[in-house]
């Protein structure tokens, strides 16, 4: 398989721009592309298609790269299996998948990004890149008929990763309870990126950048974390 994707948790680390962290990441994804197909389905607090591929825009003209907004094409499919290369921004990860479900670009995306078309995802976009969206943080805001999500690997994410602070009086639960519970359920492994991470995919070879580690939860097995040389390749069986 030839997939070239870049992953990333957020889209804004704290005292950094939009994109600004995953720069050379970016960079490198994008190398000899001149254009990028922008999905703005996300829609974080509300913001229309238009502005956000406007804020979307900004980073990638400065970097030489055009930028059009998937809902600009009366035949979103069609701009999908011509692109470039294609961004799917964050937002809420539920408003994300029924839309791309709506506009049937799911078969579209995954024959485009296994034929090597480069895909980039910031938070939501990096969720629904997984197997399923079961480990967003998001509220399920609007109904979806499936959790399933694009397959463009076969583990989960959940991004902005948080770990728990030491001396906290919260009582919820952690995020390394909601991610056990989820694997009472489901077998696929979990991947927690923190702000800053970003996993590089390339054919079968995953690569952690950024500057921590992710921790990686295994069904029935204690929470590991995991540096950016280990190696990562376990996460590309099918579960
Ligand atoms: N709402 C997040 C985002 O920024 C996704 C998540 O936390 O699961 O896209």
């Amino acid at each position: 398989m030839s997939r070239n994707l870049l992953l990333i948790s957020t889209s804004t680390t704290h005292g950094t721009g939009y994109l600004e962290h995953a720069e050379e990441e970016i960079k490198a994804l994008l190398q000899g592309k001149s254009s990028i197909l922008f999905i703005p389905y996300a829609r974080p607090s509300g913001i229309s298609h238009k502005d956000y591929t406007d804020k979307a825009r900004v980073p990638f003209e400065k970097w030489g790269i055009s930028v059009t907004g998937v809902h600009e094409y009366d035949n979103p499919e069609k701009a999908v299996r011509e692109a470039e290369a294609v961004f799917i921004g964050g937002g809420n990860t539920f408003v994300l998948l029924r839309n791309l479900y709506q506009n049937k670009l799911v078969q579209a995306l995954q024959e485009r990004v296994n034929k090597g078309m480069p895909y980039m995802g910031t938070s939501a976009g990096t969720n629904v890149a997984g197997k399923t969206i079961g480990t967003t943080n998001d509220m399920p805001i609007v109904h979806v008929k499936t959790f399933d999500a694009l397959q463009l690997v076969p583990f989960n994410i959940n991004p902005h990763f948080q770990d728990p602070e030491p001396n906290s009086k919260h009582m919820g639960e952690t995020r390394d309870t909601r991610i056990a519970e989820f694997h009472h359920h489901n077998r696929q492994p979990v991947v927690g990126l923190r702000e800053g991470s970003m996993l590089r995919i390339q054919g079968d070879r995953i690569r952690l950048h950024g500057p921590h580690t992710a921790r990686i939860f295994l069904q029935s097995e204690k929470p590991m974390e995991f540096k950016p040389s280990d190696d990562f390749s376990f996460l590309t069986e099918a579960y």
